[in-house]
């Protein structure tokens, strides 16, 4: 049996630490921190993660606002909303929940979230911060992926390190994440030759694609470690972008959908959050 690297406990554990440094915080300056989360339209996945998002905030003591408008607000009414929002002195991080409806431009509203409130780290200033190992607010999900690593003491250095997925959100930073812990690093995609041999390289493999158990058994190297950051749902439920019950038998650890990344994306954007109020504040 693989170590299970487990998401859940590790996020609450960094929630603990941060519910902490929120009340030390609020203390210091008066106030807590406030993340502000934009939601378009009703897409059930959105309202879930945006429902998760306030309970956990909550939780830690951060003050959330959710401003919920309709799927067919226009592109200039929403960037007024958004604009408001990154305005506002007394909101410390600003994020547009994706995906958007069809008609709007994520990418030309992410970049009005100045890079000081961009909370999920999607503004190309944080964006080229990160690529030169400048501080920056990091996207969420690959530093969960970090994070989680650095928790059960796994050292990337050295390591044949594999990304599948090339998003801006994932796959990209993901393996500028692992180049910085000095692994080497390969990205893949669809249209990536001999995936299954480049994947079967790896010591670190990190499946982000969102196709249902896609990395099979003979893709993994016995002995890898293997991190699923997918999220599907099928009919059989939620599962990730790896067959979990067939690799645990040949990966030395291995996240679980759900309760791996999930929650530790999560417990990044509080942590950027808290990042966020702090820097504002202290300057
Ligand atoms: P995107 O759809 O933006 O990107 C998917 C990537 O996977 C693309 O680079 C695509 O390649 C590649 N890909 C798709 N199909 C294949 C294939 N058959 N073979 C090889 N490569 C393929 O997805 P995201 O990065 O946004 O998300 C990926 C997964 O992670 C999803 O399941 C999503 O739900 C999940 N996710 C989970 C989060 C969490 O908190 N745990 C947060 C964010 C995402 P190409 O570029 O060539 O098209």
């Amino acid at each position: 049996m693989p170590l299970i690297l487990d998401g859940k406990a590790t996020a609450l554990f960094i929630r603990q630490n941060l519910t902490v440094e929120v009340k030390r915080l609020s203390k210091a300056f008066g106030r807590a921190p406030h993340l502000a989360v934009v939601l378009v339209g009703d897409d059930p996945a959105s309202q879930i993660y945006v429902r998760n998002k306030e309970r956990t905030c909550a939780e830690t003591g951060i003050v959330s606002s959710a401003h919920r408008v309709d799927a067919d607000i226009s592109q200039k009414t929403l960037e007024e909303l958004v604009g408001g929002l990154v305005e506002d002195d007394a909101i410390d991080g600003v994020l547009v929940q994706a995906p958007l409806p069809r008609h709007l431009d994520l990418l030309a509203v992410q970049a009005l979230v100045a890079p000081d409130k961009d909370v999920d780290g999607f503004h190309p200033v944080n964006v080229g911060r990160l690529s030169i190992g400048l501080p920056c607010l990091a996207p969420c999900t690959p530093a969960g992926v970090m994070e989680l690593l650095k928790h059960y003491n796994i050292s990337c250095e050295g390591k044949k390190a594999v990304v599948l997925g090339r998003s801006n959100i994932v796959g990209k930073p993901m393996a500028m994440m692992l180049v910085a812990a000095s692994a080497t690093v390969t990205v893949c995609h669809s249209r990536t030759a001999n995936l299954a041999g480049e994947c079967r390289a790896a010591d670190i493999l990190v499946a982000a694609i969102g196709r249902p158990r896609f990395v099979t058994k003979d893709m993994v190297k016995p002995g890898a470690v293997v991190i699923d950051v997918g999220i599907n749902r099928t009919e059989q439920g939620l599962c990730g972008d790896v067959d979990f019950e067939a690799i645990k038998d040949v990966a030395s650890a291995i996240t679980p959908v759900p309760g791996g990344i999930g929650p530790m994306t999560i417990a990044m954007l509080l942590s950027n959050t808290v990042t966020a109020f702090r820097r504002r504040m202290e300057g």
